[in-house]
């Protein structure tokens, strides 16, 4: 068995074919958009008329840099043969950088931090 904290990830990760996460910066608190899907893997300003504005790439954790609930859910993925899911978490696990400030930050523990105090 697994602790809570695991359930709070299950539930949080979608299957990563469309999944929006809204995060403010830890630095210049410009609410970044994070897409994580077919679609593209970014950071990007969400303007209500042009859409994502100034994307940047994300980057993922490499597999053997992933650490705690990450690597198991990582993990699992791979074992259950789900290739996307897998690259989904090491990306959500990865890094992004905010388009506004341009400083870079680690998805997972901003979202903890925004999200879900309490599992700190
Ligand atoms: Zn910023």
């Amino acid at each position: 068995m697994r602790s809570r904290s695991s359930n709070h990830w299950a539930n949080v990760l979608g299957d990563f074919d469309d999944d929006f996460y809204e995060l403010p910066c830890p630095h210049c608190a410009a609410e970044v958009t994070i897409a994580i899907g077919e679609y593209g893997r970014y950071t990007a300003i969400r303007d209500w008329d042009m859409g994502d504005m100034d994307r940047r790439d994300l980057r993922p954790s490499p597999a053997e840099e992933l650490s705690g609930v990450g690597r198991w859910m990582y993990e699992i993925a791979v074992r259950d043969g789900e290739g996307l899911l897998a690259e989904g978490i090491s990306h959500l696990f990865g890094k992004a950088e905010c388009p506004s400030c341009a400083s870079v930050f680690t998805i997972a523990d901003e979202y903890k931090a925004a999200n879900c105090p309490i599992l700190r």
